[in-house]
């Protein structure tokens, strides 16, 4: 049985945790130096709050272990605080909304800088910081053509992916073409909550990784 290990110092690990155990993996709950350091076959860094978790990250001694994994290749899957933990560089949001979104405050995060992405913390102002759409994912079809699903999307305080380096793939997309979840080779970054809905699309992506 392939184990998953899940960051679970903040934020919301539990339901991933039994969205993967309703899949069959072994979901194990990183809590310490030890936990992060044992092997795994995949690792979830889920939503929350991306300061506290990197704060937590470099006191309990998990910062070194998980982005060596990260680094050596372990597929992972970064959903919201997860993806701001994984992105090169971090900006903080003003929270008025996204044409005014950055702001040249320190930003007090150490994030693992895995995945060539600039993200913009809560970007989307404090009005709209929550809110439920239909987007887009793109996915390659049997024939290797290039496929458009619908996909369920709940976004809480979620961050904007406002520069996509070298390498990195858009899968998925709002409506308006604003990209909501990157793949970067084994990193999957993705701005809203997949594990808070009925949908199996994203979890089966980063299942056939493993
Ligand atoms: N706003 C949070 C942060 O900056 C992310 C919110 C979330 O993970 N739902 O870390």
């Amino acid at each position: 049985m392939k184990r998953i290990g899940v960051l679970a110092v903040q934020g919301a690990f539990i339901e991933h945790c039994h969205r993967l155990k309703d899949m069959g993996f072994d979901a194990v709950e990183l809590r310490n130096h030890t936990d992060a350091a044992q092997d795994l076959d995949g690792l979830v860094l889920p939503g929350g709050e991306s300061t506290v978790q990197s704060k937590l990250l470099n006191e309990l001694g998990m910062f070194d272990p998980l982005r060596a994994k990260i680094t050596d290749g372990t597929p992972v899957l970064g959903t919201c605080a997860g993806l701001i933990l994984l992105a090169h560089k971090v900006e903080n949001g003003n929270g008025s909304g996204l044409e005014r979104a950055t702001t040249t405050s320190r930003v007090p995060i150490t994030s693992f800088a895995s995945l060539p992405v600039t993200v913009v913390r809560n970007a989307y102002g404090r009005q709209l910081g929550s809110f439920h759409a239909t987007g887009v994912l793109h996915s390659s079809g049997s024939s290797g053509s290039s496929e458009e699903v619908s996909i369920p999307m709940t976004f809480i305080r979620a961050p904007h992916i406002s520069d996509i380096g070298d390498g990195v793939d858009t899968i998925a997309s709002l409506a308006d073409g604003t990209p909501v979840a990157v793949q970067y080779k084994n990193q999957i970054g993705i701005t809203f909550h997949p594990e808070l809905d009925d949908d199996q699309q994203l979890y089966s992506l980063f299942a056939s990784m493993l």
